[in-house]
């Protein structure tokens, strides 16, 4: 398992966002949680990356605890995430946000080639400016971003949001892609169940903080009806 989520508690008051989260991710894989608006999906997000710290739980990363290790080094050991709303520097060129993605690495020249040749759109574009983009241009960049850092896990914040079905099929099948040619393991948040189920090995609900794990089989019928 890349990834373990036992017992884990998170938020932002008294009153606890996640529930005693337990949650498994396969090396390798691509695991998506389902559930709607406030569920707790992004606070879910945030705790792993580091951003917040539970109040109960563990959080194992190739089965070591992740507590109290800062959010610098969790990149360095493979860790990122793209957050909700791209996240891309709109005053800064495609080449200057992956670059940012890839500061202390000493190869990111390689890696942004690589990701040139994965989304084609930005070779093109690399000179343009950040808000010069379009929706699923920007997503593409935020996960560009996220790559120069070569994590090995991850986490994706509603990617689809706001994007043409067509670029949201285009985007997931990327990371298809990444999960099959490079062996990366994702954790994908998502409302949108059609397209995040397309690709997923395993999904979850998520409601009121709480998780309900069910088969991505048992998920298609509930959310898709078939
Ligand atoms: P969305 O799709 O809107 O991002 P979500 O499932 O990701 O929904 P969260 O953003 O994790 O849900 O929010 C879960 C709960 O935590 C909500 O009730 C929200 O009001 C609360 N919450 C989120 N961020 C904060 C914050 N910074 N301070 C206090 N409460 C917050």
């Amino acid at each position: 398992m890349i990834l373990q989520l036992e017992g884990l508690t998170a938020g932002y008051g008294a009153a606890p966002v996640l529930r005693d989260i337990h949650l498994e991710v396969p090396q390798g894989s691509i695991v998506t949680v389902l559930g709607p608006n406030g569920a707790g999906k992004t606070t879910l997000l945030r705790t792993i990356a580091g951003l917040l710290k539970p109040t109960t739980g563990r959080i194992l990363f190739d089965g070591d605890d992740l507590r109290g290790v800062r959010v610098e080094h969790l990149v360095r050991r493979g860790l990122a995430l793209v957050p909700e709303g791209r996240g891309v520097i709109t005053e800064l060129t495609v080449e200057e946000n992956l670059r940012l993605g890839g500061l202390w690495r000493k190869d990111s020249a390689a890696t942004m080639s690589e990701v040139y040749e994965l989304f084609e759109p930005l070779a093109r574009r690399n000179k343009s400016m950040g808000h010069q983009l379009s929706g699923g241009e920007r997503q593409m960049l935020a996960i560009g971003r996220a790559l120069m850092a070569r994590p090995r896990l991850l986490l994706l914040d509603e990617p689809s949001l706001g994007l043409a079905p067509k670029v949201t099929a285009q985007i997931m099948s990327l990371l298809r892609q990444l999960r099959d040619n490079d062996g990366l393991s994702v954790l994908l948040v998502e409302q949108n169940a059609r397209s995040a189920l397309s690709i997923a090995d395993a999904a979850v609900a998520m409601s009121l903080g709480r998780l309900a794990e069910t088969s991505s089989g048992d998920m298609r019928a509930a959310y898709l009806g078939s």
